[in-house]
C-alpha cells in the first residue's frame, strides 16, 4: 500500500518510526522491538536509514519484516549524500524486490569527514537529485521528502529553504514529514507559509515523546528544535524520576497530537524511537479519539 493512500483520506493516522540496529548483534533485539509496535497496527511505519553503511542494508530486513509478517505498509528510508550512484541505485533495486512501495527520499546529513572532500565529486549534494532519479520509476515509488518547520540548520533563512522545499515536490515528492516539533504553533504556522508558496501535498507533522531527561539534550542537539517552557518546566521538575518524566513525556506528547488533529491536521507521525512501551501508550491514550474513523 502507498502512504498517500492512507494520506489523501480525510480519516486519521498515527505512524510510527523505527530505526534499524547498528550491529549485528542488537539485530534480534531490534526486530523484537518493531515487531511489537507493528503489532499495534499503526498506520504505517517508516524505518531510518543509517548514511554512509553501518546500519545501512539492516532497514530493508525490518522494513520487509514489518511489511510481509504484519501487513503493517513501511515507509523506507534512504540517503544519497554519502553514497555513489551505483550504491543508490543498488538500494533502489533491492527496495523493488522486497516489494517496498514507499520510500523517504533523504539527502542525510553532512558529516565532517564528508565536508573536508571535494564537493563537486559527490554523486548527490541534495536530496533533489535523489527524488528525480526514483521518478523515473514512474508511480512505482510513493515518495516523502523531510521538511523544517524551524528552518534546516544549513539555510540562510526560511524563504530560500521552501524554495529548495518546493523543488523536492516539483521532483516528485508526494509528501512531507518535519523534524520533530515541540510546539503545534511552529508548524501551524509553517503550514501556513508552505500553502501560501503554493505547496499542497500533505505533510505530516513529527512528534517526538521525550521520555528521559538525557534524550533532551540529545534532541535538540539532533533536531536544533525550539524547547517551549512549558516543556523545559516538565522536564527540571520530573527529569530525576525516570518513571515519572516517561509519563509527563508521554502525556506531553498525546497532548500535541490531540491539538493537532483538534485542528484539522489528520495524519501524525510519532518517533517512536524503538519503544513499544512508548507507542502503546500513546495508542491507548487515544483509542476513542481514533476510535472507527482510524485509517489502519
Ligand atoms: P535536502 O533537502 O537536500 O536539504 C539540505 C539543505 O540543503 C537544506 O538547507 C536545503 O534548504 C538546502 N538545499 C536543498 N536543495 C538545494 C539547492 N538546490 N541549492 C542550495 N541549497 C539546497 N538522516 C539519516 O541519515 N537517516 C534517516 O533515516 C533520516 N531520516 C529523516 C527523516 C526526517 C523526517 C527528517 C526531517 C530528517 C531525517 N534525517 C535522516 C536527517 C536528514 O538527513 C538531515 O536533516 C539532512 O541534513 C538533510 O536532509 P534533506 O533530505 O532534508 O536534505
Amino acid at each position: 500500500m502507498k502512504i498517500t493512500d492512507i494520506l489523501n483520506t480525510k480519516n486519521m493516522s498515527l505512524s510510527f518510526e523505527v530505526f534499524p540496529p547498528k550491529k549485528e548483534t542488537s539485530f534480534d533485539s531490534v526486530k523484537a522491538a518493531t515487531e511489537a509496535i507493528a503489532g499495534y497496527r499503526p498506520s504505517f511505519m517508516s524505518v531510518t536509514y543509517g548514511a554512509g553503511g553501518g546500519t545501512s542494508r539492516y532497514t530493508l530486513d525490518i522494513a520487509k519484516n514489518i511489511k510481509d509478517s504484519f501487513g503493517v505498509p513501511t515507509l523506507a528510508h534512504l540517503t544519497c549524500v554519502s553514497s555513489s550512484k551505483e550504491t543508490v541505485h543498488e538500494q533502489i533495486n533491492a527496495l523493488r524486490e522486497a516489494g517496498i512501495k514507499n520510500i523517504m527520499a533523504l539527502r542525510g546529513d553532512l558529516t565532517p569527514e564528508l565536508e573536508k572532500t571535494d564537493r563537486s565529486k559527490w554523486d548527490y549534494q541534495y536530496a533533489v537529485q535523489l527524488i528525480r532519479e526514483l521518478r523515473e520509476y514512474g508511480d512505482e515509488f510513493c515518495i516523502g521528502a523531510a521538511c523544517y518547520p524551524e528552518i534546516h540548520p544549513e539555510s540562510k533563512n526560511q524563504k530560500e529553504d521552501i524554495i529548495h522545499l518546493k523543488e523536492k515536490v516539483n521532483a516528485g515528492a508526494d509528501f512531507l514529514t518535519t523534524q520533530m516539533v515541540f510546539d503545534n504553533n511552529l508548524f501551524f504556522n509553517f503550514m501556513y507559509k508552505l500553502r501560501e508558496a503554493g505547496v499542497t501535498v500533505p505533510v505530516i507533522p513529527g512528534i517526538m515523546p521525550i521520555t528521559n531527561a538525557v534524550q533532551v539534550d540529545r534532541a535538540i542537539k539532533l533536531s536544533g528544535s525550539f524547547m517551549p517552557q512549558r516543556f523545559k518546566s516538565l522536564v527540571d521538575y520530573f527529569g530525576q524520576d525516570p518513571d515519572s518524566m516517561k509519563q509527563a513525556g508521554i502525556a506531553y506528547a498525546t497532548d500535541q497530537i490531540i491539538d493537532l488533529y483538534a485542528n484539522g491536521i489528520t495524519n501524525v507521525h510519532v518517533y517512536s524511537m524503538n519503544k513499544p512501551d512508548v507507542a502503546k501508550a500513546i495508542m491507548d491514550n487515544l483509542s476513542d479519539i481514533l476510535g472507527k474513523d482510524f485509517d489502519r
